[in-house]
């Protein structure tokens, strides 16, 4: 993958989470009881039994940005 600002390389790498699925949500959420939010984005759980949660996503390390193309995860 390319960066769409400086056109290089990204590293492509993996967003690991522990026990649950990654979510992404807007910052004007509001969480039940600071922990739980309904809605938003869960990137694509590619957990098993044993496996940590994760999903593939890129850096580019001119910019230091961090992306995650939706197209990829099941919810969209
Ligand atoms: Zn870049």
């Amino acid at each position: 993958m390319k960066c769409t600002t400086c056109d290089s390389k990204m590293a492509k790498g993996y967003l690991l989470g522990d026990r649950y699925a990654i979510k992404w949500q807007p910052e004007n959420t509001k969480l039940l009881a600071g922990v739980f939010a309904k809605g938003g984005i869960t990137l694509k759980n590619m957990s098993s039994f044993l496996r940590r949660p994760k999903t593939e996503a890129y850096v580019c390390n001119t910019c230091k940005v961090l992306t995650v193309d939706l197209k990829t995860q099941r919810q969209i």
